[in-house]
């Protein structure tokens, strides 16, 4: 954590939830504020309205988990940053390596989907990661500077604006967290990165996601390229949220 920025903690419920445990969720995290750091949801589309409406007049900001490349048209089952926007959405997660993964997304698709978002007001939360796979072998810089390298030059004089979150794959939903020491050094790469890109680099954010928990979210956030965290699991219980985003000051 470095005091030029201010940390930020997003919850992304996944494909989880529904109204009753979404409404005692949110009123939980709603009524241990003040956090100091900035805090988000991304939840699911269809609950986008409804936690709006609860969480208007909190800090507490919320968005989505995808949006479309395009602006509009025929693309059956696609939701646009406009919508978003039109929601109220602050954030928008690109590139998480499960839309990757399962969805094929590519480098190209994940930018267009920042650039896309940008265009509206809303920031993306750009993932990238490598896999156990590449990580073994060596890979884990050229793959993620390759992944950040694609949005950049999409974003061109923007990218300053979009948040960083690195996401080894290895470490979603697995219960494997990266070490404190192994996700600064990626972070400290990625942030080179952007510095060396936009000029920007020493006033963005960076998230660390990868099984982020009430009890290693301290270490995590100490370090000094580390700027806050991409919570999964951890983000569907009020406690343990709450303990993470306390963490991040
Ligand atoms: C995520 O979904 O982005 C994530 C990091 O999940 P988890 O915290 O469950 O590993």
């Amino acid at each position: 954590m470095n005091p030029q920025r201010r940390p930020l903690v997003v919850g992304n419920w996944k494909m989880h939830g529904n109204r009753p445990a979404n409404t005692e969720l949110l009123a939980a995290v709603a009524a241990a504020r003040p956090f100091g750091a900035d805090v988000a949801v991304c939840v699911p589309f269809v609950y986008l309205t409804e936690t709006a409406a609860q969480l208007a007049g909190t800090d507490i900001r919320w968005g989505a988990q995808d949006v479309s490349a395009h602006a509009q048209g025929a693309y059956t089952g696609e939701v646009s940053a406009a919508m978003l926007a039109e929601c109220g959405c602050r954030y928008v997660l690109v590139g998480h390596s499960e839309r990757r993964q399962h969805h094929g997304e590519a480098d190209e698709l994940v930018a267009a989907k920042a650039q896309a978002a940008l265009g509206k007001g809303v920031t993306p939360i750009v993932c990238v990661g490598e896999t156990l796979e590449q990580r073994d072998a060596g890979q884990t810089e050229a793959v993620v500077k390759r992944q950040l390298a694609a949005v950049i030059r999409e974003l061109a004089h923007c990218a300053a604006e979009m948040v960083v979150a690195y996401e080894p794959v290895w470490a979603i939903g697995t219960g494997r967290t990266a070490t404190p020491e192994q996700a600064q050094a990626v972070h400290a790469v990625l942030r080179s990165q952007l510095q060396a890109a936009s000029g920007h680099g020493e006033r963005m954010r960076i998230l660390y996601g990868g099984s982020v928990k009430a009890d290693n979210a301290a270490a995590l956030f100490a370090q000094p390229d580390i700027d806050g965290g991409l919570i999964g699991g951890a983000s569907l219980k009020a406690a343990d949220f709450i303990t993470i985003c306390r963490a991040a000051r």
